[in-house]
């Protein structure tokens, strides 16, 4: 039997208001609710504790987002608008107060992780979704970039300065790459379908970050196809050297799903038990480099039979204890 450590979950019903008018829009409520009917079952369900989130800072939002940006998003979804700018961007009117707790989930759970003693795993089970969100724009299903908010708000609140950013998610974090692409501090790296072939056409591996932040950036493309074999060893060689080289105080996971096999978001073909080993790496960079500062935001995973197993077995993995 498999040991694991304590693992507290960022979590509100309030994320399932989040209506995205129902018909064929696979970023749905369900997501949440079956990625809960796992964990609930799973061996998991002992260790776990939930974390209320807490609406995201003003300024803290402001340190990603533009304020006419935020206005434009908060006025669509009162005035009863059915999108933001395109249809993937289906809006309610709710959406925009539940993506300002989705953002500010990682406050509670940073909070969490600097207050506490001993080693402990956070996980921000959130939607709206948030890495191709931009400063300015919103893109594919994504309002507000949680990932990014997270690495301002330890930055900021805590003085942690270097942060690296893993996105997994089979689609390239544009917004996270955009927020960061010249800040030396907050490292980006992403592994994910090649742009050529995927949304959102970003993430070449020629894009290595600009001025003070050239080499902050790492893309790894991977072609359609592409199984557990190719992101294991992008995880053990270019990741783990980056982790290496840059010596980060935090590590934040981007933490999507859909390059599964199953998961016709893309091309991928990755197996439901590769997060595990996902998760197992993060969890030893974390204890080796950051006495164990680690938090993982909920990104895609869009096949609701393989979400679950996939969300839980990649917790698993983070919370092992060797
Ligand atoms: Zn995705």
């Amino acid at each position: 039997m498999a040991n694991f450590g304590p693992l507290k979950i960022v979590y509100s019903e309030k994320f399932l208001l989040h209506d995205t008018g129902g018909g064929d829009h696979p970023e749905t409520a369900a997501r949440l609710e079956a990625i809960w009917d796992s964990l609930r079952n799973g061996p998991l369900a002992k260790s776990i504790e939930v974390l209320s989130p807490r609406k995201v800072e003003r300024d803290l939002l402001l340190s990603v987002h533009s304020e006419a940006y935020i206005f434009r998003f908060e006025e669509a979804c009162l005035s009863g608008m059915e999108m933001l700018g395109h249809p993937d961007n289906r809006i309610s009117y709710d959406s925009y107060e539940v993506a300002l707790l989705s953002a500010g989930a990682s406050q509670s759970g940073i909070d969490f992780l600097e207050n506490m003693e001993g080693s402990h795993r956070v996980f921000c089970c959130v939607r709206p979704p948030g890495h191709h969100s931009e400063k300015a724009l919103a893109l594919g299903f994504c309002f507000l970039n949680n990932v990014a908010i997270a690495a301002k708000y330890w930055q900021n609140a805590y003085g942690r300065k270097r942060i690296f950013i893993l996105d997994f998610d089979a689609h390239h974090g544009n917004g996270i790459q955009e927020i960061f692409d010249e800040d030396p501090n907050v490292f980006y790296a992403s592994i994910h379908e090649h742009p050529t072939f995927s949304f959102p056409g970003t993430g070449y591996e020629e894009d290595t970050g600009s001025g003070p932040g050239e080499g902050a950036t790492m893309n790894i493309a991977l072609p359609p196809g592409s199984t557990d074999t190719q992101v294991l060893r992008a995880l053990e060689e270019k990741i783990s050297q980056a982790i290496d080289r840059f010596q980060p105080e935090c590590i934040i996971a981007a933490a999507g799903f859909d390059a599964h096999e199953y998961d016709d978001m893309s091309g991928l073909a990755y197996s439901t038990k590769v997060y595990g080993h996902i998760g197992t790496h993060l969890g030893a960079w974390a204890d080796s480099y950051c006495e164990g500062r680690l938090l993982s935001i909920l990104e895609g995973g869009y096949n609701l039979d393989v979400l679950g197993p996939c969300t839980e077995i990649f917790l698993g993995g983070l919370c092992l204890k060797m």
